[in-house]
């Protein structure tokens, strides 16, 4: 507020007025004497008011009002520092808590992958130990098996070969299609089980592939022709004649196969056809239909067959025995060798099981390894032989010496008992051969031998065979190693031992 001091022409004195600092020039107030601001910045102010009296005379210099206007407490400097500060903490403060629990947060995961590295490597260990005892539990099951079933096997041969009333004739006949049946069971289970644990190395030798499919043809011939049924091979003039490969593995698929298509043929034939697929220079594929008019598979069970364990019918086992196996093993081993198998069918009119597998087709003036076991005849070279066996087992010892003496005229068998006799008999006799169980009480075989081996003079030399009811590729390995000249699978049959010991003997 503001007034001039003249008191007689109140109505006509006028005012301006300037804040400067503020107001850019001077304002007419007119007859009002009051000037109002608000919201002033901090600073320093200059408010000048200038007057007018009745006579219209300004005053030449204004009356002057200095303001200085103070910052409020937040906008000073040391508040501005506090909180650039404050923030700057605030920040800080969040970096170094986010960090925290990250941190936290990456000792917790590092600390459960190592828990389940852990877990996972005790797994391991323990799948691998239990791999390892299960081959162990089959590599012994299957020998102790074997060693019975050899007995059983064999005394029902020679009971066999006496002679028989016809009703014995019937129960021998049994026992001895069931111990067949009950073989080939426990070789597919082994077959399986070496599948499954990866310990199936599979071969690479020149082969001749016709030689592989008339092998086979000769092994079911007879039952075939028992049955009624043909049995034909067809090979197309464009299959190599001679292949690189696995030669063994082929047999076996193709003896599944083959064998699946007699037993579930009653009538007509069956065909097994080979031709040459994708033919180039160095490789082709082998492909081999097995074809048969029998009972045939529904529709609906076609892709299952393959499965293990399964069948087609539920009644198969009861009318042709089997257990399911055989497709499943032929099939895997078929894949392993990059290869497949299918099957077509018609039910009631018969299947057709086609194997397919690449091979690399070897040079023909290469090495010509002949395959298959050579069906020898009866061997007129072996007689008078003087033997050892060397055999724990009293039932296993005398179906060997039955067997022996049956197939080589005046054969001479001494018995040892145990690996330890054995080595003392060989040291004191003079052998022309010695059949060597492997696994023996006092001695094993494989001591044994090496014992013989160290012995001086030609006695070191005397052939050894090894009988063993363990099947298992590392078992021939480890006989070969130990020094033997043979090895002879139980159960065995009569043609193999004397197959065995005439190579041995030369
Ligand atoms: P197994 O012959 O021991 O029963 P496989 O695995 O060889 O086992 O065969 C499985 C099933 O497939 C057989 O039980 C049978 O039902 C069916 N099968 C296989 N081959 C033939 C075939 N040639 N004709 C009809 N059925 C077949």
């Amino acid at each position: 507020d503001f007034a001039s001091m003249d008191y007689i022409a109140l109505g006509s004195r006028t005012y301006q007025y300037q804040l400067e600092g503020y107001d850019r020039q001077r304002v007419e107030a007119g007859q009002a004497h009051t000037a109002n601001y608000t919201n002033l910045d901090p600073g320093d102010y200059t408010f000048k008011v200038w007057g007018r009296n009745r006579d219209g005379i300004w005053n030449t210099e204004p009356i002057v009002l200095h303001l200085t206007i103070l910052p409020p407490w937040y906008l000073s400097l040391w508040a501005k520092v506090l909180a650039v500060l404050l923030l700057a903490g605030a920040v800080l403060l969040v970096i170094r808590l986010r960090t925290r629990s990250l941190l936290h947060q990456r000792d917790q995961l590092e600390e459960k992958v190592q828990h389940r590295t852990n877990e996972l490597s005790v797994a391991k260990e323990r799948a691998e130990h239990s791999e390892q005892v299960k081959q162990q539990f089959l590599a012994n099951m299957s020998h102790e098996i074997r060693t019975p079933m050899n007995a059983i096997m064999g005394m029902t041969g020679i009971l066999k070969r006496n002679e028989q009333l016809p009703e014995q004739r019937r129960y021998h006949d049994a026992i001895a299609q069931s111990s067949e049946n009950l073989l080939v069971i426990l070789n597919d289970i082994l077959d399986l089980s070496k599948l499954e644990a990866g310990r199936v190395d599979l071969e690479k030798v020149p082969f001749d592939p016709r030689k592989v499919v008339d092998n086979v043809r000769a092994i079911l011939r007879f039952k075939a022709e028992e049955k009624g049924i043909a049995l034909n091979v067809e090979i197309g003039a464009d299959v190599p004649v001679m292949l690189v490969g696995d030669p063994t593995r082929l047999n076996q698929i193709l003896l599944n196969l083959a064998g699946n298509a007699v037993k579930f043929t009653e009538r007509g034939s069956v065909i097994i056809r080979v031709k040459a697929g994708d033919l180039q220079q160095e490789r082709c594929t082998l492909i081999v239909d097995v074809i048969d008019t029998g009972i045939g598979i529904p529709a609906e069970r076609l892709a299952k067959v393959f499965e293990e364990f399964t069948q087609a019918y539920s009644d198969t086992t009861r009318k042709y025995g089997g257990t399911g196996l055989g497709l499943t093993i032929s099939k895997r081993l078929a894949e392993m060798q990059g290869g497949n198998v299918s099957v077509t069918s018609d039910q009631g009119m018969g299947s057709t099981f086609t194997v397919t597998i690449p091979y690399e087709i070897a040079l023909e003036d290469g090495a010509k390894i002949p395959y298959g076991p050579e069906i020898s005849g009866p061997n007129k070279t072996l007689r008078d032989l003087r033997i050892l066996l060397a055999e724990d087992n009293e039932f296993n010892a005398m179906v060997a010496q039955d067997e022996l003496a049956d197939a080589i005229p005046g054969v001479q068998v001494d018995l040892a008992v145990n690996g330890k006799v054995a080595v003392r008999m060989a040291e004191t006799n003079d052998y022309d051969l010695i059949l060597m169980d492997v696994q023996m009480p006092e001695m094993n075989g494989y001591d044994a031998t090496r014992a013989i081996r160290a012995l001086p003079g030609d006695k070191s030399r005397t052939p050894i065979i090894a009988m063993t009811a363990n099947v298992m590729k590392e078992e021939v390995e480890r006989c070969t190693e130990a020094g033997m000249d043979g090895f002879v699978p139980k159960p065995f049959k009569r043609e193999e031992l004397v197959d065995a010991i005439s190579k041995a003997i030369k």
